[in-house]
């Protein structure tokens, strides 16, 4: 599964999360903060496996 790092703008907190964690975080805000996200937070993750 493709998977995002997301950068919180509020608390600089990264996590790399999966496509409906970040449906999730984007409706939801921050799981750490609770700011507010956009899809500018997400960079797609290239595994370099
Ligand atoms: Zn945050």
């Amino acid at each position: 599964m493709e998977t995002y790092h997301f950068t919180c703008p509020d608390c600089r907190r990264e996590f790399t999360v999966t496509e409906p964690m970040r449906e999730a975080t984007l409706e939801n805000g921050c799981p750490v903060c609770g700011g507010p996200v956009t899809r500018t937070h997400f960079a797609v993750d290239t595994p370099s496996a």
